[in-house]
């Protein structure tokens, strides 16, 4: 399927690995031209070249901290006027309900919540002027269905879902789209930083750990990045027009609901 956004401008936020990766890649694929964002600039450049080599896209790469207002400012500066933005940062730390202070719970809003709605602040008006454009923002799972050891992840992830309720359905009149994404567990580098918690909270093996993690998801699996990216590749494509203020989780049916 052609997703009818070849030159198009995308700005992808901490892309150099994993699921931002995943959508860099399959934007790129599509003929978008991107903006990369990560903080190390080494592994950031690998990627962006990866991806140049690979599909013959226009790259950009910002090495910075985009939860930073200095490192936000750098990377809005270099991408200018696009057409799609896809806000991803790393995910808060786990831990327990009692011990976060008020700095903890400022770090993760600022993180997960205030920057993603600061981007698209920065963003939109211009997808409005221009009569077009896509934002893809990566929350996660634990938006529909909360994840104990990360409450912080649960508490910001939430505030930004209410965000994008209200403004997706202010700016889609315009030809701007507004969706979520909400990852469940994906073979990326976070995974394993989880399933290595998992290990040393219960004194088993790497294998033992992740074996826990997916007897909760019933494909059986993990996810990939390329299999989120392009679910996010067709949220930005002409085709996802119709399609306002969702939040679509790819969690291989973790989630257990019916609706
Ligand atoms: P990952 O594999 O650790 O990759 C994170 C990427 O973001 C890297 O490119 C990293 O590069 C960049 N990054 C991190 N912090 C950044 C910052 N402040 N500014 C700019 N770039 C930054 O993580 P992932 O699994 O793709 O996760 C992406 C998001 O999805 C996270 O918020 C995570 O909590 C959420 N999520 C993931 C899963 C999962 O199973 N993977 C599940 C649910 C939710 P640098 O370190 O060089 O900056």
């Amino acid at each position: 399927m052609e997703l009818g956004i070849a030159r198009k401008k995308a700005l992808v936020c901490a892309s150099s690995k994993g699921l931002g990766f995943g959508c860099a890649q399959a934007l790129a694929r599509e003929g978008v031209d991107l903006i990369m964002n990560a903080r190390t600039e080494e592994t950031l450049e690998r990627s962006a070249e990866a991806l140049r080599a690979e599909t013959g896209v226009n790259i950009t790469t910002v090495a910075a901290d985009v939860t930073s207002e200095k490192g936000r400012a750098a990377v809005l500066d270099a991408a200018g006027a696009v057409d799609i933005l896809v806000t991803n940062a790393g995910g808060p730390p786990p831990g327990l309900w009692k011990d976060w202070s008020r700095d903890d719970f400022i770090a993760a809003f600022d993180a997960n919540m205030l920057t993603p709605i600061a981007l698209m602040q920065a963003l939109m008006p211009g997808m409005m002027e221009r009569g077009w454009g896509r934002v893809v923002n990566i929350t996660s799972q634990s938006v529909k269905g909360p994840i104990p050891v990360l409450g912080l992840s649960n508490t910001a992830r939430a505030g930004l879902t209410g965000f994008v309720a209200g403004t997706a359905r202010q700016v889609a009149s315009h030809g701007v789209i507004i969706n979520n994404l909400l990852p469940g567990i994906h073979d990326t580098d976070r995974a394993l930083s989880l399933d290595q918690g998992v290990m040393d909270a219960q004194g088993i093996t790497m294998d033992e750990a992740r074996a826990v993690r997916m007897a909760g998801i019933p494909a059986g699996r993990y996810g990939t990045a390329q299999e989120f990216g392009a679910t996010c590749a067709f949220l930005c494509s002409q085709f996802a027009g119709f399609m306002v203020g969702q939040n679509i989780v790819l969690d291989g049916g973790a989630l257990n609901a019916t609706i």
